[in-house]
């Protein structure tokens, strides 16, 4: 299977792909599995931006199969550093892409993360507008994500046969317990980091209407919906504003 194009930004491989594209990615990889399980994380601004200040976050992003831009912000820096990537593939729209590929080749899915309640919620969701999906089980987010409990939702995941495994912790948490955790999953064949995503599907937490996504401004309406996350709103902004400085280096570096 070609690998999909991608633009490097600040270290961090972005897919450059229509969603077409991607879908068709993701069935191939899921009809021909390989040795190592794909491993699909789903960046915004917020995480690049911290992946930015941060070389182990950018090493931990950097190790995914697939880097999905989630978000406008992640094109806007991308386009002023020069090295535009075309299309936004939000997270929650490759989860439900994935929900229904496994519906159509029965592949169980296993729901790891959010309040307790919120998976099994968001599943059975699921299961009602995909009956031919098979639900390998469901678990809160709320646990250690080490030694013995985590222990015990590895066996669990291990012995609900799940082929693909949805991570929703948030970052970074998702992206170190499926960084460390799946190699402990062999039969596994895809993890996805997928931030909020089961609160939206349970019923939770709306996604942002129409109006906000055609105005490519999720992220304004998710801050709306929760203050707490306004703190993150200068780090996106000084993310995006300076990936022009780093053009405008690069090319001072070339000038002899
Ligand atoms: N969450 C969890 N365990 C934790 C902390 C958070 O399962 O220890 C869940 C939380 O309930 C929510 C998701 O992780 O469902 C994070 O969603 P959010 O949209 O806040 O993601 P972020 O923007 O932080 O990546």
């Amino acid at each position: 299977m070609p690998p999909l194009p991608t633009v490097l930004l600040y270290g961090i491989p972005y897919v450059n792909a229509a969603p077409d594209a991607l879908y068709e990615h993701l069935r191939a990889s899921l009809l021909a599995p390989t040795s190592a399980p794909t491993v699909i994380f789903t960046p915004n601004a917020s995480i690049a931006a911290a992946a930015k200040q941060d070389a182990s976050l950018t090493a931990l992003l950097c190790r995914a199969t697939l880097c999905l831009p989630d978000g406008i912000g992640i094109l806007a820096a991308a386009r002023r550093r020069g090295t535009p990537i075309r299309y936004r593939l939000p997270g929650i729209e490759t989860g439900e892409q994935v929900l229904r590929l496994a519906a159509a080749y029965t592949l169980p899915v296993f729901f790891l993360g959010a309040a307790p309640g919120v998976a099994r919620r968001a599943a059975a969701r699921w299961k009602q507008q995909l009956p031919s999906l098979p639900i390998a089980g469901t678990h809160h987010g709320y646990f250690t994500q080490s030694g013995e409990q985590n222990e015990r939702i590895l066996s669990r995941i291990r012995d609900s046969g799940a082929r693909i495994v949805l991570v929703c912790l948030g970052f970074p948490a998702q992206e170190r317990w499926i960084d460390q955790n799946a190699p402990l999953l062999p039969g596994v064949q895809m993890l996805l980091g997928l931030g909020g995503s089961f609160d939206v599907w349970s019923g939770e937490k709306r996604r942002a209407p129409t109006l906000f996504r055609r105005l490519h401004t999720e992220w304004l309406w998710r801050m709306l919906c929760d203050p707490t996350k306004i703190c993150r709103l200068p780090a996106m902004i000084s993310f995006v504003w300076h990936a022009k400085d780093e053009k405008r280096a690069k090319s001072a570096v070339k000038i002899p």
